[in-house]
C-alpha cells in the first residue's frame, strides 16, 4: 500500500555522544525519504540504517530469532567466567537488562568507556569535576579550551548547537567567546581557534601543572623556556585570562584520556577547573563518542555502584579496571565466553584482545553485521535504536533523553533480547 509521508520533528541523532535532538525525518511507505539538520556523519548512518542488517544465525546458519536466543542463554549459562561488554550504543534500558543478566551468570561487564574516557572517570573519582549541561555553556561560555578533542570531525554540529559558533543567551555568536584549542595537530578544530596550542605529543600533563602552578602565582622552570612544546610566556598569558573570565569551559576528548599519563591528565585538567573557581566559573565536559557511551557508566553506577569493569563471580559487585576490564579480561585469556551488545571489539580492541574472541563462544547482538559477528558463533538481530525502537539515552553532559521510534523494525530491540535471554536462564 502506498502511503502518505509523514514528517517527525526533533528526532535524536544518536550517534555520537551531542545526541542532537533537532532532527526531522520524512518517511514513507516505512521508510526515510528525506533527513534535515544531520551533519554529515548522521546523514551518512540514516542512509545505511537499514542496509546491511543481521539475521539470526547460529555458527553462520541462518536459524529462527528464538533458537538463537536460547542459543545465547546456552553459552552464558554453561560459561564459568564470560563477559558482557559494548553497551555505548544501546539504551539504558538494555544497559540495566546486561547488568540483571550479568548478575545472574556471574559475569564481568564492561563498556567500551574503559577503553576512552574510562581513565577520565577515574579521576573524577579522585577529584570530582566542575561540570554544567551544554546549555548552560552555550549561553554563558566566554571562554571554550578544546583539549584533545575535534569535534569539528567528530561531532560535527556540536560546534553551532552548543559551543564555539553558537547562538546563546547571553554569549550571542562567535565574537562573545574565546576559543582556545590545545592538541598535538592542527585540526579543522584548531583552525577556528583564537589560539592554538601545539603539544608536545604526551605533555599534557606537564602543561597542566604548569597552568595549575602560574593560576597559582608560581612560575615553573625550564631551561629552554618551553613547557611540553609550548612557551611559558604564552602558558603564563593564558594564566592570566583564565582567572578573568566570567565563565570558562574546558571540552576534553580521548586526546587528553588516552594520551600518556591517562587519569592523571584528567586529573590535572580537573584539578586546575576547580583552582580556576576561585576566580569564575570555570566547568568541564568530556567529548563523548557514542551515542549513549555516558548512559553506560550512569546505568551501571546506578545498579551497581561503579561505572565499568565490574565483575559479579562473588555474587556481589566487584570493580577493578585492569583486572575486570574487556581487554584485560581477553588478552589474559581469562573468560570463557564472551556477549557483545551494540559494539565491534574484533575492530576496535588490541590485536591479542580481539583475536581470543575467535577461541572463546561469542554471542553479539548488534542490528548490523561487523568484524565481530563474521567471528561470532551466535548473532542476533536488533532493530535500531532512536529510528526502530525507543528508549533512554544520556548526552555527554549526562542529561538523559527520549527516543521515540518512527519505523517499523523486523527485530525486537536489545533490551527485550538481553531479558529474555536473562528468563531463559532463570528458567534453566
Ligand atoms: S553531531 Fe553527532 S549527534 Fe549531532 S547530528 Fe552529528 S553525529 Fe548526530
Amino acid at each position: 500500500m502506498n502511503e502518505e509521508s509523514k514528517t517527525y520533528q526533533n528526532i535524536i541523532c544518536t550517534f555520537c555522544g551531542a545526541l542532537c535532538d533537532d532532527i526531522e525525518i520524512k518517511v514513507k511507505n516505512n521508510k526515510i525519504e528525506n533527513i534535515k539538520n544531520a551533519c554529515a556523519i548522521s546523514r551518512k548512518k540514516y542512509e545505511h540504517a537499514q542496509k546491511d542488517r543481521t539475521v539470526p544465525q547460529i555458527k553462520g546458519k541462518e536459524v529462527k530469532y528464538n533458537k538463537a536466543v536460547s542459543a545465547a542463554a546456552e553459552i552464558l549459562s554453561s560459561s564459568r567466567n564470560p563477559l558482557i561488554y559494548g553497551l555505548s550504543s544501546t539504551t539504558a534500558e538494555a544497559q540495566k537488562a546486561a547488568v540483571e543478566l550479568a548478575e545472574k551468570c556471574g559475569a564481568n561487564i564492561d563498556s567500551t568507556s574503559s577503553v576512552c574516557h574510562g581513565p577520565g572517570t577515574l579521576a573524577k573519582q579522585l577529584v570530582g569535576m566542575v561540570s554544567a549541561t551544554l546549555g548552560e555553556v552555550k549561553n554563558r561560555s566566554d571562554m571554550m579550551i578544546f583539549w584533545g578533542a575535534n569535534p569539528v570531525e567528530a561531532h560535527p554540529n556540536h560546534a553551532k548547537r552548543y559551543s564555539i559558533l553558537s547562538q546563546g543567551m547571553y554569549r550571542k555568536n562567535r565574537k562573545d567567546r574565546e576559543i582556545i584549542v590545545f592538541d598535538v595537530r592542527k585540526t579543522p578544530t584548531a583552525k577556528l581557534a583564537d589560539h592554538f596550542f601545539q603539544v608536545k605529543p604526551n605533555s599534557d600533563f606537564e602543561i597542566l601543572m604548569a597552568l595549575q602552578m602560574l593560576v597559582s602565582g608560581r612560575t615553573p622552570t625550564s631551561e629552554d623556556g618551553r613547557i611540553g612544546g609550548i612557551e611559558l610566556v604564552k602558558l603564563k598569558d593564558l594564566a592570566e585570562k583564565m582567572k578573568k573570565v566570567k565563565y570558562g569551559s574546558v571540552f576534553y576528548g580521548m586526546g587528553l584520556t588516552m594520551s600518556r599519563g591517562k587519569y592523571m591528565n584528567t586529573w590535572a585538567a580537573m584539578s586546575l577547573v576547580r583552582n580556576l573557581n576561585d576566580y569564575g566559573r570555570f566547568v568541564m565536559i568530556p567529548m563523548r563518542g557514542h551515542g549513549n557511551v555516558a548512559g553506560s557508566e550512569i546505568t551501571m553506577a546506578w545498579q551497581t555502584g561503579y561505572p565499568f569493569a565490574v565483575n559479579f563471580s562473588r555474587n556481589y559487585p566487584r570493580y577493578n579496571p585492569g583486572e575486570f576490564s574487556a581487554v584485560d579480561l581477553l588478552a589474559r585469556r581469562e573468560v570463557d565466553a564472551a556477549f557483545i551488545i551494540a559494539s565491534d571489539p574484533a575492530a576496535s580492541l588490541p590485536h591479542e584482545a580481539a583475536e581470543y574472541l575467535k577461541k572463546i563462544p561469542t554471542i553479539v547482538l548488534d542490528p548490523h553485521w561487523n568484524l565481530t559477528t563474521e567471528i561470532a558463533d551466535v548473532v542476533i538481530p536488533s532493530a535500531v535504536k532512536g529510528i526502530g525502537a525507543s528508549g533512554t539515552v544520556y548526552r555527554m553532559d549526562h542529561v538523559p533523553l527520549q527516543l521515540r521510534k518512527f519505523l517499523d523494525d523486523s527485530w525486537p530491540d536489545d533490551a527485550s533480547a538481553v531479558s529474555r535471554i536473562g528468563e531463559l536462564i532463570e528458567n534453566d
